[in-house]
Order: C-alpha cells, then sequence, then structure tokens
C-alpha cells in the first residue's frame, strides 16, 4: 500500500481519489498514469500536483512497456482510467473497447509479472444493465446494455479472470453514479448546471423518467479506499448508497440549488438507448468493510454548483471547446513528453 499507481488520476474521480491518497501517512508515493484525453485535466489535481509524494506521468494505460516499467516500481494499482461517457460509446464503441478492455489487460499483465500485492479495478452499476425492479447483489449476472457498460462489464471479467488465473489481488469496485466537483462538463449534473449557471435552457430526454442513484464522489473514494485496504482479493464490492431520482427529479433539484425555473427546461428525443434504471444492494462492502455513505444530497449538490459558480475558468473554455462534443481520441504522447515529475 505504500507506493500506488492511479490509473485516470487526472480524471473526474480518479483526481478526488489521489487527493484522499496523499492524505495518508502510510502511503509513500502515488504515480497518476494519465492520457489526458478531453476528460482528464492536470488541474484537476489543484494544489495535490506539487506535492512530493506525487508524480505524473503522461501516457496511456495501453503502452505496455510504459506500463511494465510503472507496475515495477509500485506495490497497489487503483485503476479509474476509462473512456466513462455513455453516448460517446454510441459513436465510438471501438476506442470503448479499446481502452476500457485492452487497457485493463495491460495493466493485469504487468500485475502479474511483477508480483503486485493490490489492484483496485473500478467499475460501475452500469454492468447489471436496466431493472425495472429489485436490486443488483454482487454475484448477479451481467447485463450490460449499451458499449459503454458492455466493455466496462467485459473489463471486470478480464480482471477477475486475472485472479483466477494468476492469483493477481484483483477486487473490483462498482458503483452508482458519482457527483461533486471537478466533473466534466458532459456528464448531466455538469452539464446542466453550467448551462443553468450562464441562463441557458437544459434538455431532458424522453419524459425524464429514467432513475439514477446519485453518490457523492467522495463517499465512492471512500469506498474504493476501504476495498484498497481491505477488500478481498477476487471479490466484487457494490457501492451505492446514494440518493435515488429520476432525472425529472433530479433536474428539480438542480434548478432549485442554481435559482432556475421549469421554463429553463426542454424536452427532446429519448437517446439511442437508455437503461430505465440502475439499483444495487451494497450491504456486502457495509458488513465486511465498514462502508457507510455520509454525504447528504441537497448538501453535495449546493457544494457541487458552488464549485463551478466558483470556477467558470475551468469549465466555461471545456463547454465552448467542440472538441468536447467529439468522439474521444487518445494522446500517445512521445516518450520524452511523458514524464512530469515535481
Ligand atoms: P473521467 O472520464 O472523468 O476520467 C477518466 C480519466 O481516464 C481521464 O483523466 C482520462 O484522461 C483518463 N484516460 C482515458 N483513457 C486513458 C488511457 N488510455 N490511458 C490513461 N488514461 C486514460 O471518468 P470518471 O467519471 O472519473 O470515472 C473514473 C472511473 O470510474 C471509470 O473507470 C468509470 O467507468 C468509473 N465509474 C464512473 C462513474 C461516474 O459516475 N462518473 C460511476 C461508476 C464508475
Amino acid at each position: 500500500m505504500d507506493k500506488v499507481l492511479v490509473t485516470g488520476g487526472a480524471g473526474f474521480i480518479g483526481s478526488h481519489f489521489v487527493k484522499r491518497l496523499l492524505r495518508s501517512d502510510d502511503v509513500a508515493k502515488v504515480t497518476v498514469l494519465d492520457a489526458l484525453t478531453y476528460a482528464g485535466h492536470i488541474e484537476n489535481l489543484g494544489e495535490a500536483f506539487l506535492s512530493p509524494k506525487l508524480r505524473f506521468v503522461h501516457g496511456t494505460i495501453l503502452d505496455a512497456g510504459l506500463v511494465d516499467d510503472l507496475v515495477s516500481q509500485h506495490t497497489a494499482v487503483v485503476h479509474f482510467a476509462a473512456e466513462s461517457h455513455v453516448d460517446r460509446s454510441f459513436s465510438a464503441a471501438r476506442t470503448f473497447l479499446s481502452t476500457n478492455v485492452l487497457g485493463t489487460q495491460t495493466l493485469a499483465d504487468a500485475a502479474v509479472k511483477h508480483g503486485i500485492q493490490r489492484f483496485v479495478h473500478v467499475s460501475t452499476d452500469e454492468v447489471y444493465g436496466p431493472l425495472p425492479v429489485g436490486t443488483a447483489t454482487e454475484d448477479d449476472p451481467l447485463r450490460p446494455s449499451v458499449p459503454y457498460a458492455a466493455s466496462k462489464a467485459a473489463s471486470d471479467l478480464v480482471a477477475l479472470s486475472y485472479f483466477h488465473t494468476y492469483e493477481v489481488p484483483v477486487c473490483v469496485t462498482r458503483s452508482s453514479n458519482n457527483y461533486g466537483p471537478y466533473q466534466h462538463p458532459e456528464k448531466i449534473i455538469p452539464l446542466f448546471v453550467t448551462r443553468l449557471l450562464r441562463g441557458e435552457p437544459v434538455t431532458l430526454h424522453g419524459r425524464g423518467q429514467h432513475v439514477r442513484n446519485w453518490l457523492h464522489v467522495e463517499d465512492n473514494c471512500a469506498g474504493i479506499e476501504l476495498v484498497l485496504r481491505g477488500g478481498v482479493p477476487g471479490e466484487v464490492y457494490n457501492i451505492g448508497g446514494g440518493t435515488d431520482l429520476t432525472n425529472l427529479e433530479l433536474t428539480e433539484a438542480l434548478l432549485r440549488v442554481c435559482g432556475a425555473d421549469w421554463g429553463s427546461v426542454t424536452y427532446g428525443p429519448d437517446r439511442r438507448a437508455n437503461d430505465i434504471r440502475y439499483s444495487m444492494d451494497w450491504t456486502k462492502i457495509a458488513d465486511h468493510l465498514g462502508y457507510q455513505p455520509t454525504r447528504d444530497l441537497d448538501d453535495g449538490l449546493a457544494e457541487t454548483v458552488e464549485w463551478y459558480r466558483r470556477n467558470p475558468d475551468r469549465w466555461a473554455p471545456l463547454s465552448r471547446n467542440p472538441q468536447a462534443a467529439m468522439p474521444a481520441v487518445h494522446i500517445a504522447a512521445p516518450r520524452s513528453e511523458r514524464d512530469h515529475v515535481l
């Protein structure tokens, strides 16, 4: 646990997790490996970037040589790096499968070679597919219905296969939808917040009836850290316990916090595929590892909106950047540019 390699540490959840790790006295070194795709921003790391314990490496998890070299220098891997936006997966499925599945396999191969002591693969409730009723436990079948979820389900299975085949001490976490500061303004909460703060309209897919469980990013990171420290190798842990909301209810809450009204809301056609509801049972991580979410939704949304209100310089250029609306591409940095060590 003293030397941790975090992939995707410049993304939304990864950057929160890196800051959390750096506050731990028993963590001597954290290395972030991130390709800085459209979704990765060094600025997400803030002052953590200056920590003497942090090393930032600009590169891709698909670069087997780089991954091998980095894994050899660490005792634990926490794997966040992924293409993460469902809508983009409709037009760029190959990139999703490449990054999410082959990237995971590349890391797992290096973990075998170097006898890594802990390997946490970060995944999502979307792998269980739509659940009109009921809740999914970790033993339920995977029924992903969109390319993003399929690529994550495949990567979960690849990661777990390395436990069964090579005894890599892999744990998988599956969390519900995260929200909080530093999220790229393509996902529904930051998209709606940034538009409402500019006085622009927002568009709900369909009738807004889809249900998601909204979990504060810090609660998810607390769960991931518990799994990193005490998870049983080969096990999957659902991380839930947020608030179930239809998108209509979520919109109502965001309008309230942003000081807007229903006049700002229009309705558009539903997206190509849109799972009606996700729901997970998270008693396993609560009972075995003492996980308990602590963030209240109203407080968390207020804090999140306040962050976007105070940091227009962070998100306004991203909202204006047409690249943000294009299919994801990888940055294959030349080796000399990869390593930024402070
Ligand atoms: P994000 O899109 O904000 O961040 C992804 C990060 O991965 C970015 O920094 C990006 O530059 C990096 N990356 C992409 N391709 C890479 C590559 N080939 N090599 C190295 N780095 C690469 O995503 P997020 O919302 O922070 O999600 C992090 C993880 O958590 C993902 O695995 C996602 O599937 C999972 N997850 C997210 C949510 C959510 O609500 N956001 C919920 C459950 C699970």
